[in-house]
């Protein structure tokens, strides 16, 4: 399933949270943040972008969470426990754990495809790929 494409900014009060909690961080961070679930509903179903890690990796973290869009948007900010769901690969031996948090909604996040981020790591992976149109 593909990465909702839903995209809102930031209030600056969480703004300046982002801010605090990335010492190394770029100095600007972008104040908007991209909806990181799988394609769902926005009937009733908010977005939901990760924002900060608790205290520990499995500490709940700070998430982002909205509904609508600008002027009529409602958000909030909360703490969230991790989705407790692991995929274990038998044959390699891999496990991964899901990164979105408790009771999301729509796909785990390895069933979720990110074309962008697939593409730049592809770049990466390939750096002389033939060049030109690759749908012609
Ligand atoms: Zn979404
Ligand atoms: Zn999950």
């Amino acid at each position: 399933m593909l990465q909702c494409t839903a995209v809102t900014a930031l209030p600056p009060e969480d703004l300046l949270r982002l801010l605090a909690s990335d010492a190394d961080g770029p100095a600007e961070p972008e104040p908007y943040v991209l909806c990181e679930l799988g394609a769902h509903d926005d009937q009733g179903t908010e977005h939901a972008a990760y924002l900060v890690p608790g205290r520990t990796p499995d500490s709940p973290a700070l998430w982002f969470f909205w509904t609508g869009s600008e002027p009529e948007r409602a958000h909030r900010t909360a703490y969230v426990p991790w989705c407790p769901v692991i995929l274990r690969q038998i044959e390699t031996g891999i496990v991964r754990r899901c990164t979105y948090f408790d009771r999301h909604p729509a796909s785990h996040s390895w069933d979720v495809a990110d074309p962008l981020g697939d593409l730049v790591a592809e770049r990466l992976a390939f750096g002389d790929a033939p060049k030109g149109d690759p749908y012609p």
